[in-house]
């Protein structure tokens, strides 16, 4: 998923649990889990080598990525501006739910590669592909699936 479903799962968490460690456990599992479902990604222009992008691409990538983190910052902050539920939990839960996407980056831009670090890239790139087969899917699915997500968590979040 990109990262505005992200940041607004790990929001929800940090919103209805109150241990820190408990928000970090269920906020990356939750991560998980909704990049198991098959949508549009970042990974679809990628092709999961960044360091090998030419730098034009790389920028607008990095562009993207940045728009992508601060509308779902400012999704929270709306979200939650009025809330009286701790915000230092919710911004950790933000923070934790996009957690596992920086690792992956972080892999992606350096040169030498750490072991844990790879190996971490490659389990969360195969469960994008649980299941789908052929690593496709229609523009138009992935982002019904995506936006259907949304509207699930923020459904969520102000029942
Ligand atoms: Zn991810």
């Amino acid at each position: 998923m990109i990262l505005i479903p992200h940041l607004i799962a790990g929001a929800l968490v940090g919103a209805k649990i109150q241990n820190p460690a408990g928000i970090f456990l269920i906020a990356v599992t939750l991560h998980f889990l909704l990049d198991i479902i098959p949508h549009w990604d970042y990974w679809d222009y990628l092709k999961g080598a960044i360091s090998e992008m030419p730098p034009k691409k790389f920028r607008q990538f990095m562009g993207e990525a940045m728009v992508d983190l601060v509308l779902g910052i400012f999704i929270i902050w709306l979200i939650f501006k009025n809330s009286p539920l701790p915000h230092q939990n919710i911004a950790w839960g933000a923070f934790c739910g996009i957690l596992p996407d920086g690792l992956v980056l972080l892999n992606q831009i350096t040169k030498e590669k750490n072991n844990y670090l790879s190996k971490f890239q490659n389990f969360h790139d195969r469960l994008h592909w649980l299941f789908i087969k052929n690593k496709k899917i229609p523009l138009w699915l992935g982002i019904l699936t995506e936006t259907i997500t949304m509207i699930v968590l923020l459904f969520l979040i102000w029942r």
